[in-house]
C-alpha cells in the first residue's frame, strides 16, 4: 500500500509511528518525474530499510533566474504509478506554500565545496538543495537517504552538510543509470527532441574519450581538458557548459590526474542543460 500525503503534519504521523515501533525509514528524495535512476535508489532502499519515503517536490530554491522551474516536467499520475510498482510505502508530494510558507528566512549553506561545477554555473543552487534537503530530513526522519552519483557534487555537498551538522543518518550514493546507448538518464532528457537526442550523446561519448586519454597515460589536466573541448567544439547544437576534473573530496580542481577525482561535464544541448560525470578512483 502506497500511502500518498501532501501535508507536513500527516507525514510526520506517520514517520513517528514507523519510527515508534522501531523501523528503519529509506528516503529518496526527488523532483518526481521518475525513471529507471530513481527506480534503482528506491529498489536500493527498498532491500536496505523496513519502510521507504519517496518526496516528489519541484523545489524552487535550488531554481536560478531564468533556469527551467516553470518547465520543468511534471507527471504526478505516473509517478504515483512507479512508485506502486516499485513498493514505496510513502509519498510525500508537498505544495511550494508548506516548504516555504511566507516569513521562511533560513537557509543552508555548504561552502567551499559550492564553488566550482554546478555550484559556480548554477548560483544558488545548492543552497536551494540543502536548505529543502534540512527540511525534508527533519520531517522524514530517514535512517538512510540515497542520492545519484549522476549529481556528484550534490552527493559530495549532502554528505558534507550531514556531517557537518551532526545529522543523525547515513547517505548512500548510488550508481547512474544510463540508457542503453550511454546516455546518463535524467528527467530533462524529455525536452530533448530527437535530433537533440542524438546530440545529448556527447557528453557520455566526451567523458568516454576521456577515459581513453587518461588510459594513454595522459596525466595533466590542461592537456585531457583541451582534448575534450576539441571533441565537443565538433558537435553541432552541443554548447559547453563545463568540462572540469576535480579531487573527489574537495571539489578543487587539480593540476594533475590523481585519484579519486571527478571529471564533470556539463553541456547544453539546445535550450536543455545536461551533466553526466566518472570517478576516476
Ligand atoms: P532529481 O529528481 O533529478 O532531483 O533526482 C533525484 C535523485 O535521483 C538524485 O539523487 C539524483 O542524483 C538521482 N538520479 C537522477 N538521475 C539518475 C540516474 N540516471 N542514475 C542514478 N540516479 C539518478
Amino acid at each position: 500500500m502506497t500511502e500518498v500525503l501532501r501535508r507536513i503534519d500527516c507525514a510526520k504521523e506517520y514517520i513517528y509511528k514507523w519510527k515508534s515501533e522501531g523501523l528503519s525509514i529509506g528516503f529518496v528524495p526527488t523532483m518526481g518525474c521518475l525513471h529507471a535512476g530513481h527506480l534503482s535508489l528506491i529498489e536500493r532502499s527498498a532491500r536496505e530499510n523496513d519502510k521507504t519515503v519517496v518526496s516528489i517536490f519541484v523545489n524552487p530554491a535550488q531554481f536560478g533566474e531564468g533556469e527551467d522551474f516553470n518547465e520543468y516536467p511534471r507527471d504526478f499520475e505516473a509517478d504515483v504509478k512507479l512508485c506502486r510498482e516499485a513498493g514505496v510505502d510513502l509519498i510525500f508530494a508537498p505544495d511550494e506554500a508548506s516548504i516555504y510558507p511566507d516569513g521562511h528566512s533560513t537557509y543552508v549553506d555548504v561552502s567551499g565545496l559550492t564553488d566550482n561545477l554546478c555550484g559556480r554555473a548554477r548560483k544558488g543552487h545548492f543552497r536551494g538543495v540543502c536548505t529543502v534537503l534540512v527540511k525534508l530530513f527533519n520531517i522524514l526522519k530517514p535512517t538512510r537517504a540515497y542520492f545519484g552519483k549522476k549529481d556528484a557534487q550534490q552527493l559530495c555537498v549532502v554528505r558534507r552538510m550531514v556531517e557537518d551538522l551532526n545529522m543523525d543518518l547515513d547517505v548512500v550514493g548510488c550508481e547512474t543509470v544510463r540508457e542503453k546507448d550511454g546516455l546518463a538518464m535524467s528527467s530533462r532528457n524529455r525536452y530533448l527532441g530527437s535530433k537533440e537526442r542524438e546530440a545529448a550523446l556527447c557528453l557520455s561519448r566526451a567523458l568516454n574519450f576521456v577515459e581513453k586519454v587518461i588510459a594513454s597515460g595522459e596525466r595533466n589536466v590542461n592537456a585531457i581538458k583541451s582534448e575534450v573541448l576539441g571533441f565537443i567544439s565538433n558537435q553541432s547544437g552541443v554548447r559547453l557548459d563545463y568540462f572540469e576534473i576535480v579531487d573527489a573530496c574537495n571539489m578543487r580542481p587539480v593540476k594533475v590526474l590523481k585519484k579519486p577525482c571527478l571529471c564533470a561535464i556539463a553541456a547544453y544541448v539546445g535550450k536543455t542543460r545536461l551533466i553526466d560525470n566518472f570517478y576516476y578512483e
